[in-house]
């Protein structure tokens, strides 16, 4: 090889992280990765580390499940790992509602699929014993569709998400648990976009058994961490009695190096892959923080500055159909409909990071991850206002400003 060229250094912007997610990286959590030393993945303070996180994820997820610890990777890393206990030519219903639960979908159907079935359409097998319930882009799954559904096909699983970060839609997660409970269904859940940004306590929903989320939304962790994930003993139980073929992400296997092992916890986890000192740090660092905050604060924090988001950009024209609190989707006004790409696009050229919808139909999505403040969220404002300015759209910034004063005043007088 004679022509191989070395590149310059990478050198990568910051930008404002206003969409979906990655969400904004706590700067507490920059700093514990970056000021980790080099230690081993037996190194005793990386053991104990993550035994911490261990005990402190338990407390953000709201659990007593001992098999809850986090998975090296990104979310579908963590939904990888619950998944798995879906084995071929078992019976699921999955309900869809968007992108993600879309691709959650497409997992469960590669994971269900019989070798036959498999071979017969590889890259999106259609197994018989999968059912897919789609949900209309912009609609949330109801307790009655989930109902009615594992009352027609009494599936062994039933799999949802939390919070479709696709259409920005929150789906009945008690309605969910409740159905599978009434109908004998192991619930499986997504929580990929809601862990972190809503309040709640997963062992509050008996009929769910396996969670799944993520790094880098509400637990703010981007440095590439640990998706979170907890399994009830009875999920455990049916795994071992079925077994799984994965190693790596086998949820038993992977629990050991947490110092998880035979359903116990131990004092010090065993090896089970190679664990980064420095992603523990950091994972360690952004859960000491949401504790500190608390899950609580934390919810009401995005539900309040997510209304003022939504106020403003509708005095802008737009209607927003989504119901999270860590991010709003939008349609454009009329005569803008069409040129959806255009605007994202026009914003991302400055470094302001909103995104389109990644299905039909085309909306836009602002994303408010650890922007929790008035100055972040007029800063947002500002910016998405400018570019529909630039792209020739008309009206009132009176109206803009008058609805952030009016939110944020309200609240000053309230407090
Ligand atoms: C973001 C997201 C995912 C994928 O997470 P990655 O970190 O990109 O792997 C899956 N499900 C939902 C609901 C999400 O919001």
């Amino acid at each position: 090889m004679t022509n191989v060229s070395i590149f310059p250094q990478l050198d990568i912007p910051q930008t404002i992280a206003a969409g979906p997610g990655p969400g904004n990286t706590d700067a507490r959590v920059l700093a514990r990765f970056a000021g980790a030393g080099l230690a081993d993945h037996m190194h005793p303070d990386v053991l104990r580390g993550m035994v911490e996180c261990k005990q402190m994820l338990r407390e953000v997820m709201g659990t007593d499940n001992i098999h809850t610890y986090g998975v090296a990777g990104t979310g579908w890393s963590g939904l990888d790992v619950m998944f798995s206990a879906v084995m071929p030519g078992d019976s699921v219903v999955m309900f869809v509602n968007g992108t993600f639960s879309g691709i959650d979908g497409l997992t469960v159907r590669m994971k269900a699929a019989t070798a036959e079935e498999l071979a017969a359409n590889p890259m999106d097998p259609q197994p018989a014993s999968v059912t897919i319930i789609n949900v209309p882009h912009g609609q949330s799954v109801t307790a009655e569709i989930v109902d009615k559904a594992l009352a027609t096909h009494k599936p062994k699983w039933a799999a949802m998400a939390h919070w479709e970060t696709g259409s920005g839609r929150v789906n009945d997660i008690q309605g969910f648990s409740d159905a599978c409970e009434a109908h004998g269904a192991m619930g499986l859940v997504d929580a990929v976009s809601s862990l972190g940004v809503e309040n709640f306590r997963i062992d509050d929903y008996p009929g769910v058994h396996g969670w799944a989320s993520c790094p880098q939304k509400g637990i703010c962790c981007l440095p590439l961490t640990y998706a979170p994930v907890s399994f009830t003993d009875r999920y455990i139980d049916t795994l071992k009695q079925t077994g799984t073929r994965t190693f790596v992400h086998h949820p038993i296997l992977e629990a050991r190096h947490w110092g998880i092992i035979d359903g116990q916890d131990v004092a010090t986890g065993t090896y089970h892959r190679t664990h980064s000192a420095y992603a523990v740090a950091a994972f360690h660092e952004a859960l000491r923080i949401t504790l500190q905050q608390t899950v609580a604060q934390r919810a009401k924090d995005y539900a309040f500055h997510e209304a003022a988001l939504k106020e403003a950009v509708t005095a802008m024209g737009c209607d927003v159909t989504s119901n999270m609190t860590s991010l709003i989707v939008l349609n454009l006004p009329e005569d803008m409909a069409g040129r959806e790409m255009e605007l994202v696009q026009h914003c991302r050229a400055q470094n302001f990071g909103i995104w389109p919808t990644l299905s039909e139909p085309v909306q836009v999505r602002i994303g408010i991850l650890n922007l929790l403040n008035e100055a972040a969220i007029t800063d947002i404002v500002t910016r998405f206002g400018d570019a529909m300015r630039a792209l020739g759209v008309t009206f009132d910034q009176a109206d803009v400003t008058a609805a952030l004063d009016r939110h944020y005043r309200r609240a000053i007088a309230a407090e």
